[in-house]
């Protein structure tokens, strides 16, 4: 059995360490996204593997018989590439995916699609904009100028920013609710954008949108087909073992 890790999330992270514990001969795989990935107890690759077909030939070049895509919710593309290598060769998949949000009584949640109608559903007036949806999708909110937007970011931006009026903040999650209603109050947040991730880590700056009545327009995850998901490491675990005594 040879596993392949396709990580980036905090749950990669986790799993990494559960392998690693557990004596898997396992890869971990990043795309390469930031500057300093954090170190992992398995040895590592980083970069695309060039579509569906460039993975089905790593894998099997690699002699992989597992991966467990444990990429961010909204990494859609590799979760489908992963679905069509695995198909093509014939290798197990599992994806490791965290529970996505679901709004309390208190919260303020407009729930959207898709990016171009998280865009469309912020006021026409003038608003301070927490935008905490990473670096990729920013172009689409060049369309309402008339915000600032707060940006979070892990690394500095190395290209101008498509946002006329922007602050940015460069930190490495995992955050907390009082440090994020210290970030949402002093900038004097009025709207929070953000993608519906799941997870503890990226949770705060809802419980802190919470905390002081702000409305957060939260973006629902794409969909992706034919998955098998558990949110749990030790699911993972148990499917590697019966696939070992099953011999496949
Ligand atoms: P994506 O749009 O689904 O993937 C774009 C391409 O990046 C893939 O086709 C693949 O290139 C490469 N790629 C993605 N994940 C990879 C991995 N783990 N190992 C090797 N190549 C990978 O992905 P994304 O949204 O850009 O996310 C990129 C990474 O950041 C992922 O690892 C994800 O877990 C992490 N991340 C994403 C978000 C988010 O909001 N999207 C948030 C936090 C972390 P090839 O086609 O060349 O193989």
């Amino acid at each position: 059995m040879r596993i392949l890790l396709l990580g980036g999330t905090t749950e990669a992270s986790l799993m990494a360490q559960a392998l690693y514990a557990a004596g898997h001969d396992a890869v971990f795989s990043y795309a390469g996204r930031t500057n300093t990935p954090a170190p992992q107890p398995l040895p590592t690759r980083i970069g695309g593997f060039g579509g569906p077909d460039g993975l089905a030939r790593y894998l099997v070049d690699h002699q992989i018989t597992h991966v467990i895509d444990a990429t961010h919710p909204f990494a859609a593309t590799m979760s489908q590439n992963a679905g069509a290598a695995c198909r093509a060769t014939d290798t197990a998949l599992i994806t490791l995916q965290r529970q996505p949000w679901v709004a309390g009584p208190q919260d303020r949640w407009t729930h959207v699609q898709d990016t171009e109608a998280a865009v469309a559903a912020l006021p026409d007036a003038p608003a301070r904009v927490f935008l905490a949806i990473g670096k990729q999708t920013l172009d689409a909110f060049a369309a309402r100028p008339q915000h600032h937007y707060l940006l979070r970011l892990v690394d500095a931006p190395d290209a101008p920013l498509p946002l006329p009026d922007c602050s940015v903040i460069i930190e490495r999650g995992p955050f907390t609710q009082a440090g994020d209603t210290d970030v949402l109050q002093r900038h004097r947040i009025t709207h929070i954008v953000a993608k519906n991730a799941g997870g503890v880590g990226a949770q705060a700056k809802l419980d802190a949108a919470r905390a002081l009545q702000l409305p957060v327009i939260l973006i629902d995850r794409p969909t992706v087909a034919n998955q098998r998901i558990v949110t749990q490491i030790d699911a993972v675990l148990q499917w590697l073992d019966h696939s070992a005594r099953l011999g496949v």
